[in-house]
């Protein structure tokens, strides 16, 4: 069996795979470093944990209760969102692969602490367990230059200024469940409280709509989506640079223009303010998929994931409707799981020893 470990700023999930990706437990430890609670399977307790070694330590535990020990797992994998440009294919952790995770750790200073915090815990724990780790951003190293490249002097660009794209592990978890029946010109759009879309061409991503950071591209839940870097500037100028990252990342989307960024509740409200937000959300994921499907010079079908992509009918329409000039397209909606494809990679990994 396999454990999945996805380590956030203040919570650690984990699902136990079998090794035909059959997902048998999952848990998780919420509010790390303070009064929070454990929940694995149905059950929830309440519990207090010092930090990310100490939920571990916590989570071990609870597996152990359920009959799930480290003498039972041949691997754990763990989630890193950022592999910058070196980190580009699923890989065994080794002394190197830690390095490398935090060299690129300017580029994700509040994800890849953590996703390493779990990785040592793990490895002072269980020493002896081969563990290995999949990069939210390296499905996207397939795309050319022409598009990871911001028009702006090298020596920026040589410093990690330049697109990366985020959602790979959904994306590649789509690609993989398609299988054979994969369409040449895919477009995908992930969409939840984060929302992007990838150009997706003979199973590989040829462009996407995040960038840099998941800042950019479509109008997301609480971030802006594109915004003119001027207009950045202007407002860090005078809110100051923490002030002006909340403002862009945490409260602007469907919250600024809804005043809430659950889709759910905006889709059941009729006022005009709710009406905005949807039609906002939905012109831009359409804007966004032209350019995609420009990079693919067409598009022989289109893939909707995450939980507004999976659940909210009436925004595939919209979006479906905008894209109406491109023909008659065929819709797949599909689940995400990117923790499937976290243990599918580890999987390969072992496999190839
Ligand atoms: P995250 O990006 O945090 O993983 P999810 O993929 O779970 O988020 O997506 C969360 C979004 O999905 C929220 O905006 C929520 O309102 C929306 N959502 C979930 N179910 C529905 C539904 N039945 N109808 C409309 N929106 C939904």
């Amino acid at each position: 069996m396999i454990l999945v470990l996805n380590a956030g700023s203040s919570s650690l999930k984990v699902e136990v795979f079998t090794s035909d990706l059959t997902s048998v437990l999952s848990g998780a430890v919420t509010s790390i470093g303070t009064d929070g609670a454990i929940t694995i399977g149905d059950e929830t307790l309440a519990t207090k944990t010092t930090d990310h070694a100490d939920a571990l330590a916590q989570m071990l535990e609870a597996l152990a209760y359920a009959g799930i020990t480290l003498d039972n797992l041949t691997g754990a994998a763990h989630r890193v969102v950022h592999g910058g440009t070196i980190l580009t294919q699923p890989a065994r952790v080794t002394p190197q692969v830690i390095a490398a995770i935090k060299s690129v750790i300017p580029l994700a200073p509040l994800h890849n602490p953590n996703n390493l915090a779990a990785m040592l815990a793990l490895q002072a724990a269980a020493p002896d367990l081969p563990q290995y780790a999949s990069f939210g951003t390296a499905f996207h190293a397939t795309n050319p230059a022409v598009a990871t490249r911001y028009a702006i002097p090298q020596t920026h660009h040589d410093a990690g200024i330049r697109r990366y794209g985020f959602h790979g592990l959904s994306y590649a978890g789509m690609v993989a469940g398609f299988g054979a029946a994969l369409p040449t010109r895919l477009l995908a759009l992930h969409l939840g409280n984060g929302a992007s879309l990838c150009a997706i061409k003979d199973g590989r991503s040829i462009a996407t709509s995040m960038g840099y950071s998941p800042l950019s591209g479509l109008t997301m839940g609480t971030r802006s989506g594109d915004i003119d870097g001027a207009a950045v500037l202007r407002v860090s100028t005078a809110l100051g640079e923490d002030e002006a990252d909340r403002m862009l990342n945490k409260n602007s989307g469907l919250k600024a223009l809804g005043g809430d960024n659950d889709m759910r509740n905006l889709l059941n409200r009729d006022d005009p303010e709710a009406a905005f937000a949807v039609d906002h959300f939905c012109y831009w994921a359409a804007r966004h998929a032209g350019s995609g499907i420009v990079a693919m010079a067409g598009v022989d079908a289109v893939a909707f994931t995450g939980g507004i992509g999976e659940n909210a009918a009436p925004i595939r329409d919209k979006i479906m409707a905008h894209l109406a000039c491109f023909g008659d397209v065929p819709v797949h909606v599909i689940a995400a799981d990117e923790e499937k494809q976290i243990a599918r990679d580890a999987l390969t990994l072992m496999e190839a020893v």
